[in-house]
């Protein structure tokens, strides 16, 4: 017998079908004029004075286009579909279409290893942490110049800490954060992230996203981490990257290699919380200190 979750997956058009739709000004006029619209459904006339096409039939042409896959139609008009509205998020977000670049800025976190200020930046669409003293970026990260274009400088950190929390949070759940396929991961004894002897790799199957991580940073979801920073009136969803990124996988060390028990150690102004992990990043053992 197949797999039962194929068979309720028909493709609707070939991908270059579907984005060969949007190679157009006028489609991208009424996508957008429909995202503006306060009520939907829009009726015809209004969506093609909102879009300012003065002529009916080229305007009936492009809007046919669009009905079935980003545009829906029923008996009142017009309005998006979840396609057309991932269109106006893609656009929002500056994935395609902005530039942004940020010089250097103190992040108020010190290095773990020199005890420097860490420093962010942005740029190739990338965030940047990096200590000016040591050499290699502590932390990069893929991210849309929509995140930060627009908001001011001193809400980066808090932004690119909650954005960064949300992304690890599907990955570190076993789904793509890129195309929301399936995401294994496996521990790595020479890793390239950060020079720490034991390192955690996230794969996706289907596309082939790639991520490098720590056993750590994996970790700061379990309801253990979370509450021993909550008794400490830190709400690790704002703080991740201040106070929890540098700082974990210190003290990451094997206990045993059959079977493979690996410890995190999570120090906080005095409190040891202490998870033993098994192959599978289960916590088979935990001690509060
Ligand atoms: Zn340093
Ligand atoms: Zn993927």
């Amino acid at each position: 017998m197949s797999d039962s979750t194929e068979q309720d997956v028909t493709e609707r058009l070939p991908p270059e079908d579907v984005f060969s739709i949007l190679g157009n000004e006028t489609r991208i006029d009424i996508i957008q004029a429909l995202w503006q619209a306060e009520n939907t459904p829009v009726s015809f006339s209004e969506l093609q004075d909102r879009a300012a096409v003065a002529d009916s039939g080229q305007f009936n042409y492009h809007l046919g286009k669009l009905v079935g896959t980003f545009v829906q139609r029923d008996e009142e008009g017009y309005g998006l579909t979840y396609a057309g509205r991932r269109i106006i998020g893609a656009i929002l977000d500056g994935t395609y279409t902005k530039r942004v670049e940020i010089d250097p800025f103190e992040i108020g976190t010190s290095c773990s290893a020199c005890g420097s200020s860490l420093e962010a930046s942005y740029e190739n669409d990338q965030f940047v942490v990096c200590c000016p003293n040591c050499t290699e970026a502590v932390l990069r990260f893929a991210f849309p110049p929509g995140v930060l274009d627009g908001r001011p400088r001193k809400e980066f950190a808090e932004t690119a800490s909650r954005w960064i929390r949300a992304q690890l949070s599907f990955t570190v759940n076993g789904v793509c954060p890129n195309c929301a396929g399936a995401i294994t991961h496996s521990i790595t004894r020479d890793p390239e992230y950060h020079n720490r002897e034991i390192g955690l790799e996230y794969d996706c199957e289907r596309c082939q996203h790639h991520a490098t991580a720590t056993v750590g940073l994996h970790l700061s979801y379990h309801p253990a981490v979370i509450a021993l920073y909550d008794d400490h009136g830190i709400d690790l969803n704002e703080e991740f990257l201040q106070s929890y990124v540098y700082n974990v996988d210190q003290y990451t060390t094997v206990r045993s290699n059959n079977p493979l028990r690996i410890s995190v150690t999570v120090s906080l102004l005095g409190d040891e919380l202490e998870l033993i992990v098994d192959e599978d990043l289960n916590v088979v053992e935990r001690y509060r200190k």
